[in-house]
């Protein structure tokens, strides 16, 4: 086969603009590899600065439209949105195993907890009811109302390819915006069937747009002066970034970043469970996930039984391709990546640690991004492996005395997404929700995604911002709050009056 006619065979993801696929004249693209096997197989288109102006001109010119239509309109066509993901739960889980590489089953978790957030905006005519004090003053009467803010964007990360852009576009249309998305170049094909399945559903072309793009289009998405407000989800040093960017240009931001979740086991904790929570948490979709649990804390005795139990799960797991019906854990995003997750494992035992098991050994053939469980003891602070989110599949266990260390290294970290605490005492969980400075905190749940109707967030070097993403806060996010005192009055009243305006 020749060089052209291989380049024929392979897909080309492109541009979502006024209710179509649209081809970039940018003349640059990306790779799209399948990280099971390694092959490229499609190529994204990347945006021009020019591309970039027109999905703004043109979610700009859908936005009145969109406004002013009703809102038992809007959640008609969430509800039918939600309807339509409903039915292809299994084309996109397998557009995300295909691109993303995580198993079948984990991608229709993806799904499910995405769905969840087309689910509560489907509420939206309830979230945007206003107060109503009748009487503030004589014949003065005080509302406040809740309205969308223009043409907002969405910016998101690899790992969670369909979740994140439902985490925000939903609240985001159904307030009445427009929405630009611009998703990972890692694994971009999704965001076209949510376009499809959004046009299905009845949102007029427009609404939604999903522009394909690097740098180039995240930059001039953060200094348009006609898009009005960026949710982002990515690491931590791009969170900041775009957070100081977007807001220097007067845009409403918020910017979720990267973690280190910490899992504490106290010593009265049921070790089995912590073993089998610890393992879950840490290898599921390799690790690449901003909840998984990358630090097991062993308080007290208990980290030799632990440490055993953990490792005992791990040759169990199976490794494989996500399409593998029996595989639990797929491969990484991509070889470099592979590449430095395994550097932090044999780096380990120079920085004093020690490796339990080595993820090199996963017993996976071919030239896929496979790496395996990798568990790593007597791990502390100072240490890269400590210090650093790795993202992949290596978990560390770090060894103190007491609930109180426990909680100190915890807040000491630099992150504050998750956090889970395990244990049969409820008052030392209690205690704990009250000490750790953590955005989400589970107990005996290691993974503590709030529900939909909750909200999303991290503290400190997790989240840039004051907003958490979707639910109530979610709403908040999408719209600006006004409010209105008004006075019908009766004119027989009517004086001059100067003085300050005061209720009694
Ligand atoms: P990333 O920061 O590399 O990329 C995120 C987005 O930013 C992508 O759309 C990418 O195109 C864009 N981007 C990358 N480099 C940029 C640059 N220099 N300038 C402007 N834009 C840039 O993140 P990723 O590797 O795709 O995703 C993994 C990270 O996301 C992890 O750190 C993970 O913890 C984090 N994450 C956080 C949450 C959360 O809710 N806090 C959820 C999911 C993922």
């Amino acid at each position: 086969m020749t060089q052209t006619q291989e380049h024929v065979q392979i897909a080309r993801v492109t541009h979502w603009l006024s209710g179509a696929p649209v081809a970039s004249t940018s003349g640059r693209s990306a790779p799209v590899y399948n990280p099971a096997t390694g092959e490229v197989q499609a190529h994204v288109d990347l945006a021009s600065l020019q591309e970039v102006d027109h999905a703004v001109e043109i979610a700009k010119a859908a936005f009145p439209a969109w406004r002013a239509t009703a809102l038992s309109r809007r959640a008609e066509i969430m509800f039918k949105f939600r309807d339509l993901v409903d039915r292809h739960r299994d084309d996109i889980a397998r557009m995300l195993t295909k691109e993303h590489g995580k198993v079948h089953s984990d991608a229709l978790g993806e799904v499910a907890r995405g769905l969840e957030n087309v689910e509560f905006a489907c509420g939206v005519p309830h979230l945007l009811k206003g107060g109503f004090s009748e009487g503030a003053s004589r014949g003065v009467d005080v509302y406040s109302i809740r309205q969308p803010l223009g043409v907002v964007a969405g910016i998101t990360p690899f790992n969670f390819p369909a979740m994140v852009p439902l985490w925000m576009l939903a609240n985001a249309l159904a307030c009445g915006n427009t929405f630009i998305l611009k998703p990972s170049e890692k694994d971009p094909s999704v965001s076209l069937l949510l376009a499809e399945l959004l046009k299905q559903a009845g949102l007029p072309d427009g609404v939604f747009g999903v522009v394909q793009g690097d740098k180039l289009a995240v930059d001039r998405l953060l200094e348009h002066p006609d898009v009005q407000a960026v949710s982002f989800v990515g690491s931590t040093p791009i969170a900041k970034y775009v957070y100081e960017t977007g807001t220097k240009h007067g845009k409403r931001v918020q910017a979720l970043g990267g973690a280190k979740n910490h899992m504490v086991v106290l010593p009265d904790a049921d070790l089995g469970m912590a073993a089998d929570a610890a393992v879950s948490a840490a290898y599921g979709s390799a690790g690449e996930r901003c909840m998984a649990i990358s630090a097991v804390v062993a308080v007290g005795g208990i980290a030799d039984d632990l440490v055993a139990a953990i490792a005992e799960r791990i040759p169990k797991l199976k490794v494989g391709p996500g399409s593998d019906p029996d595989a639990e854990m797929g491969p990484l995003i991509s070889g470099e990546h592979r590449d430095r997750v395994a550097g932090y494992v044999t780096h380990a035992p120079q920085e004093g640690a020690t490796v339990v098991v080595d993820g090199a050994r996963h017993g996976v053939e071919g030239d896929g991004f496979f790496y395996g469980p990798a568990l790593l003891d007597h791990v502390k602070p100072g240490m890269r492996c400590y210090e650093d989110e790795i993202f992949g599949p290596v978990l560390g266990v770090v060894r103190v005395e007491t609930y109180e260390e426990a909680v100190n290294l915890v807040n000491a970290n630099p992150f504050g997404n998750g956090v889970a605490i395990f244990t049969r005492d409820g008052g030392a969980a209690r205690q704990f929700q009250y000490d750790v400075q953590v955005g989400m905190v589970g107990v005996n749940v290691p993974i503590p995604v709030p529900v939909a109707y909750y909200s999303f967030g991290g503290w400190k070097a997790s989240l840039f911002g004051d907003t958490h993403m979707y639910g109530p806060e979610g709403i908040n996010f999408y719209t600006r709050a006004k409010v209105v005192t008004s006075r019908w009055p009766d004119p027989s009243t009517s004086k001059v009056d100067l003085g300050f305006p005061r209720t009694r």
